[in-house]
């Protein structure tokens, strides 16, 4: 999708009224294309905690260069900073004394992972010290700009080695459009993480069902979890039939057509799958829709409609997946969200509603699973799809403009973060949800 005033600060004088009216000045950001390195750059490595050891570990099997001292002169593509050694306020000014001399030596699109220990698994000072990350690392990621993500990663006693998948998402360009999020690792569940044997294709041998896979979002997260390796089942109402088979035959898939909030349906795509696969690996409920109205306004079949397709069938069709032992071992429940969810919005009381739900869902099964399923969640911000394209142009302006990134979000961003999650080398990330919002200025 284009955007027209992003086109336009690239111009002469854009850049020119950009820089004399103060102006929102978005930049390209980097987006991955097969085949290139996860970072493009050098990662400098600090702290004093006991993640320092394993970080660097990690970064060594996943062929990220990385430095433990910055040279004068130079510019890094991304800093990564244990800070599980902050036992104390005092001690956060280990904080500014890292980042500060470094942050004018970043590249454009830079990556900063700020790790600490779980505050809730923590006492006293240390809880406290630990808490106070999450306020710096937002910060942050509103201060960088020029494309810069900043995140805050959690990690558990004994899921110091499962680290993998989730610096290699947060340091890529895989994660453009995703900042100032605060995940857990080994909090919820498993600590360890399976190997990936192929990097390039970590879903080598995996089915993957992605509901509403027929076109925007939906689509990218087919054509992603693919690139990986994955076979793709594409599910998508009997009307958007051709553009589904359309999809999943450019991807070597299947497609099942059926509307997901019909009685039968978590049924049916069960059967589906036993006599197609005999089970699956990842599920994605990207299916959604929206219909906006006033609550002073709302009729009965707006909230039902919305509440039975965004939340109850994902609930449903887990469940009776879950039941028939469906989902296999290692496997991955990943719900799709939303801002609204999360900061609420005028006009969808309904849809902030099933999409808070959503988050809900991820709640009150992630402790349950066993034999390393994990459920997690997106939260997509304004992303640029059909449906944001027929918004009246002010609405439209305001909603990519009001972010760290000052652009819309693209499809492949929310695909990106559905890629992660399903890696077989994410079993220790549980029970999270992360926006996928450039960092939007509402909500938490
Ligand atoms: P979209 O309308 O382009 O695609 C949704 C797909 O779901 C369509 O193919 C549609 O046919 C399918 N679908 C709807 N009802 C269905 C049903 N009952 N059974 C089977 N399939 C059904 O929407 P999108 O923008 O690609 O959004 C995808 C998901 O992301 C949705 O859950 C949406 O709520 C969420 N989301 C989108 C944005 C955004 O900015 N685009 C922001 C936040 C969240």
């Amino acid at each position: 999708m284009s955007d027209a005033y992003q086109a336009f600060t690239a111009t002469p004088i854009g850049k020119l009224l950009v820089k004399n009216l103060g102006l929102p000045a978005p930049v390209k950001l980097d987006r991955w294309t097969e085949g290139a390195p996860l970072v493009d750059g050098t990662v400098v490595l600090g702290g004093t905690g006991r993640l320092v050891d394993p970080v660097r570990t990690a970064l060594d099997s996943l062929e990220i260069p990385n430095v433990a001292e910055t040279v004068e002169g130079q510019k890094y593509k991304g800093l990564v900073f244990d800070a599980t050694g902050c036992r104390t306020p005092a001690d956060l000014v280990a904080l500014q004394q890292f980042f500060t001399p470094k942050l004018r030596s970043l590249e454009p699109c830079a990556r900063v992972v700020v790790l600490g220990g779980v505050p809730e698994l923590l006492e006293g000072d240390e809880r406290i010290a630990q808490r106070a990350l999450e306020g710096f690392t937002r910060s942050l990621g509103k201060e960088i700009g020029k494309g810069a993500t900043v995140q805050l990663v959690y990690v558990a006693d004994g899921a110091e080695q499962a680290l993998d998948s989730t610096l290699a998402f947060y340091l890529s360009p895989k994660s453009a459009y995703v900042s100032g999020q605060v995940v857990r690792i080994g909090a919820t569940g498993t600590t360890k993480a399976k190997p990936v044997a192929d990097q390039d294709k970590p879903l080598d041998g995996k089915v993957a069902v992605v509901t509403g896979a027929s076109r925007g979002i939906g689509e990218q997260i087919a054509r992603v979890l693919h690139r990986d390796g994955a076979t793709v089942l594409g599910i998508d109402v009997p009307q958007a039939a051709s553009e589904l088979l359309e999809v999943t035959s450019s991807i070597g898939g299947e497609s099942l057509t059926l509307d997901i909030t019909n009685d039968d349906a978590p049924k049916r795509i069960a059967q589906h799958v036993k006599d197609t696969f005999g089970g699956i690996d990842v599920i994605v409920h990207n299916a959604g829709i929206t219909r906006d109205k006033k609550l002073a306004n709302m009729g009965e079949d707006r909230w039902e409609s919305v509440i039975a397709v965004n939340l109850e069938a994902p609930d449903k069709i887990t469940r009776e997946l879950l039941d028939q032992g469906l989902i296999k071992d290692n496997g991955r429940v990943i719900g799709v969200s939303s801002m609204a969810g999360i900061a609420g919005n005028l006009g969808q009381t309904n849809y902030a509603a099933s999409k808070a739900g959503v988050i809900g869902l991820i709640d009150s099964l992630a402790k349950s699973l066993k034999k390393g399923i994990t459920i997690n969640a997106v939260a997509p911000g304004f992303i640029a799809t059909k449906m944001t394209d027929a918004m009246p142009f002010a609405s439209r302006e305001v909603g990519q403009r009001m972010n760290a990134m000052s652009q819309a979000g693209q499809p492949v961003d929310v695909a990106e973060a559905v890629a992660w999650y399903a890696s077989p080398g994410s079993t220790a990330v549980n029970g999270n949800v992360v926006r996928v919002c450039g960092q939007m200025m509402l909500g938490a």
